[in-house]
């Protein structure tokens, strides 16, 4: 199921961050499909960014380090300066460290500052931006739509590292809070993904081999699973402040 933004032939304008690899690509690919007009972005890999947003009907690239205030600012400035408008925002950029949980030496101040910057501060900080924007979508076309990607760490007591774990889980509580702040004009809505094949988690067998035997769906996600996850929430007139669990039903073993 894919968005349909072409319904009422208006044009829609969706900002996906970390775009250029993983769920970012597979979710920017479905809103381009769909008939959204794509704004691209990544931290680095601006040549596959430019080469994705040629193949789209409409789509533009935008570098941009979140861990930088100015580069969030120009971000959005830039993003809603191509079309004019921005009516769905898509927090998927994020980064991890994989630490054994009881090793908590090594999850250092600089670790958690790191990671609360880019999984956490970041995030809002776009929200802010792009709320005029997002407002206005809600008055001349379809409430704005804020879509948080998260984690099944910050749900449950898993994950890489218990600094990536919290800072998942003070994002799915962030979604909450901002959906009740910024409805009915925006709805805010988080898909917390279990585990998804991407160059990040290529390596990670043992992760695999869980998936497999004990998942009812006896796989990880693909990224076209959560991009279809994230499609059927920014569909979903009705929806806010949902956390939308996607492990294949892991957490139900
Ligand atoms: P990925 O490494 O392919 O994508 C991460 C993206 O974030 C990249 O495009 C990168 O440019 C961007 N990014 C990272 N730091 C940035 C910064 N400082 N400034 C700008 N952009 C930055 O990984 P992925 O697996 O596709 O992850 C996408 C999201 O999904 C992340 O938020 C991740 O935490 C989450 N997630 C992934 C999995 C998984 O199993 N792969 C599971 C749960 C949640």
């Amino acid at each position: 199921m894919e968005p349909n933004s072409t319904i009422d032939n208006v044009l829609r304008v969706a900002l996906v961050t970390g775009s250029t690899s993983g769920i970012g690509a597979a979710i920017a690919r479905a809103l381009s499909r769909a008939g959204y007009a794509v704004v691209l972005h990544s931290r680095s890999s601006a040549d596959t960014g430019r080469a994705m947003a040629a193949e789209m009907k409409q789509a533009v690239y935008v570098q941009a380090d979140l861990a930088l205030e100015a580069d969030r600012v120009r971000l959005i400035n830039e993003a809603i300066a191509e079309w004019g408008q921005l009516d769905v925002l898509v927090n998927n950029a994020g980064i991890s460290k994989v630490i054994a949980h009881d090793d908590l030496t090594s999850a250092t101040s600089a670790v958690w500052r790191e990671l609360n910057e880019v999984n956490v501060v970041a995030p809002f900080h776009l929200i802010a931006l792009a709320e005029p924007a997002l407002r206005e979508a809600a008055r001349y076309r379809r409430a704005g739509s804020v879509v948080n990607i998260s984690s099944h760490a910050g749900v449950r007591p898993k994950g890489a590292s218990i600094p990536y774990a919290v800072s998942k889980a003070a994002l799915n509580h962030m979604t909450r809070l901002l959906a009740v702040s910024l409805g009915p004009d925006i709805r805010v809505n988080a898909v917390a993904p279990g585990l998804v094949d991407t160059p990040l988690t290529a390596e990670w067998t043992d992760a695999q081999a869980l998936w497999r035997t004990r998942a009812p769906m006896r796989r990880s996600a693909s990224p076209d699973d959560i991009a279809k996850a994230v499609a059927m929430l920014i569909d979903s007139d009705y929806l806010t402040g949902e956390i939308l669990l996607s492990d294949g039903g892991l957490n139900l073993t």
